[in-house]
């Protein structure tokens, strides 16, 4: 079956749970709405590297902010009731499975009373996987034949404490303890003053099949030490019961089973995977040196290309902030709403406007109130959305040193005073050029170019090793992508053959089509 089959419907919320966090384990309705949604409303639970792989556009951050203030629950509410009777298909993602701690069920019955018809996605629970693959199972014939699941979250000395821990010191089967890292110290000893045996077994297991997994082993006594030394943080739960010590005797067969999670942890830190195979394209990608380029490896690894992962572009920031006086403020990117919020700027009475709506969010994540966002999420989008306004006013344009004149020109031609800050500049990293090399090898079987600036810096970095005209040539034997129309432009202006334009401007249909591309050759 292919997942693309299954079709989402327009006025409907989808309650999808996106399991414990590897992309491997959403359920094939989950990709399938992901890939059809019209937005997207999430938190981080689902964890970087789904997050990573939706569409920016289309997604709506609502968990908690820098500034440790979260969207209410009600207000998540309100906005699934009002996008499906927009007439979107909404998708409201939750790590692991909806229902279980995940308010699902309050969402369900909001939407259930307000008449909006909705669908649950059952996902894989982290209560259960997290374990799992860890080696440990959470019921065993031989330990346990019951399993309870508990949140931490609470104090278990308040009187009120919807946890019974008495009880369940005295039931026996497993406890898999939820939202429990801060609190660990009070639970274990609450089960052992309940009487429960201080020597049973006890493990923490932290972003369960996420790269950073990690897991920290124990008894109720020494669990709280354990967890210290290895330096557990949440997400994570805690596993308490005997079934918490099967782990040794599966662990080294689990190891081998699931090479393929170390092997994307360790090319998500080390660079490029070494591979025997001959048969995976190696392709080069030049995101920058943060989750997109951890996010594009993980994504080509999944294509079953071999990734060649050598960032072209860095941020190095100028300090600047917009100018106090001006009327409007226009934000082009997440990184300059961070810039900003990092150099401590407060706006006055200025209208806010961000280009699309993962700059809005990222502006909002950082305390600013957004004012306007243009239907269409680019430069000249932007200026219809301000030309019939802003005549006479003072215009900021806030970004980098690399912005498109379209904006600038656009809102001088409806009569704006505009003036441009530069909040950082574009700048090649250093030790850029490992794809260059590898092109002029005739090593290089593709490569994606996100923009003409990734174009001017690849060959930027052949010039200084002085074998322009060899990773020329290989680029000419190789499949080239890239993400747009000006980049297409600049790269020819450059005598750099582009074999295709991706069908849509996101990283991961380049990558898509340019692997497939090579599979064609
Ligand atoms: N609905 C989620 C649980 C949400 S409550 C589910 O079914 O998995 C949040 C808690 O989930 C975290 O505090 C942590 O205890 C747990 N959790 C979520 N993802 C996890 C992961 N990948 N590894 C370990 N614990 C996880």
């Amino acid at each position: 079956m292919d997942a693309r089959d299954i079709e989402a419907e327009p006025g409907t919320v989808y309650l999808v749970g996106s399991g414990p966090g590897d992309p491997g384990l959403l359920t094939v309705r989950a990709k399938a709405l992901l890939e059809d949604a019209d937005v997207i409303l999430h938190d981080r639970l689902p964890g970087p590297k789904i997050i990573g792989m939706l569409p920016d556009e289309r997604c709506e951050y609502v968990g908690k902010h820098a500034q440790g203030e979260r969207t209410t629950q009600s207000e998540i509410n309100d906005r699934l009731v009002e996008y499906a009777r927009n007439g979107k298909k909404v998708v409201r993602l939750k790590g692991g499975d909806s229902f279980v701690f995940g308010r699902g069920g309050e969402e369900a019955e909001y939407l259930a009373n307000h008449g909006v018809p909705f669908e649950v996605v059952p996902g894989v629970t982290s209560a259960i996987a997290a374990p799992a693959v860890v080696g440990i199972p959470v019921t065993h014939r031989d330990y346990a034949s019951s399993v309870s699941f508990v949140t931490g979250h609470e104090d278990p000395s308040k009187t009120e404490s919807a946890v019974d821990w008495e009880a369940l010191a005295e039931a026996g089967g497993t406890i898999v303890v939820l939202m429990g890292v801060k609190r660990l110290p009070d639970y274990t000893r609450a089960l052992r003053e309940a009487g429960m045996d201080p020597e049973t077994p006890v493990a923490l297991v932290e972003r369960g099949t996420w790269p950073q997994q990690q897991v920290a082993t124990g008894t109720l006594e020494t669990i709280v030490e354990a967890r210290d030394e290895v330096g557990i943080k949440p997400p994570a739960v805690t596993v308490i019961g005997d079934v918490a010590a099967t782990r040794e005797s599966v662990l080294d067969v689990l190891e081998n089973e699931y090479a393929p999670l170390v092997d994307r942890a360790e090319a998500q830190e080390g660079g490029a995977k070494a591979t025997s195979d001959g048969d995976a394209p190696t392709v080069a990608v030049f995101r920058p040196d943060d989750d997109r380029i951890t996010d594009a490896v993980t994504l080509l690894e999944e294509l079953d290309a071999e990734p060649v992962p050598d960032p072209m572009l860095a941020v190095e920031a100028t300090g600047a902030t917009p100018r106090s006086d001006a009327d409007y403020v226009v934000f082009t990117s997440k990184t300059g709403a961070e810039l900003v919020a990092e150099a401590g700027w407060e706006p006055e009475a200025e209208t806010v406007c961000a280009i699309g709506p993962a700059t809005a969010d990222a502006l909002r994540a950082e305390g600013y109130a957004v004012d306007l966002v243009p239907e269409e999420f680019t430069s000249s989008g932007l200026v219809t959305a301000l030309e019939d306004r802003v005549a006479g006013a003072r215009v900021e344009v806030a970004r980098s040193d690399h912005g498109s004149p379209v904006l600038l020109e656009g809102l001088e031609d409806a009569g704006a005073y505009v003036h441009e800050t530069v909040l950082y500049r574009l700048v090649r990293p250093e030790n850029s050029g490992r794809s260059a090399e590898l092109a002029a090898d005739g090593e290089l079987d593709a490569a994606c170019f996100t923009s003409s600036l990734t174009v001017e810096h690849f060959l930027e970095a052949a010039a200084e090793r002085e074998i322009r005209e060899e990773a020329l040539a290989g680029l000419e034997a190789a499949t080239v992508g890239v993400i747009g129309e000006p980049t297409r432009e600049t790269a020819a202006e450059h005598d750099v053959t582009v074999d295709l334009v991706a069908s849509e401007a996101t990283f991961e249909r380049l990558a898509r089509e340019t692997v497939d591309a090579t599979r064609e050759d």
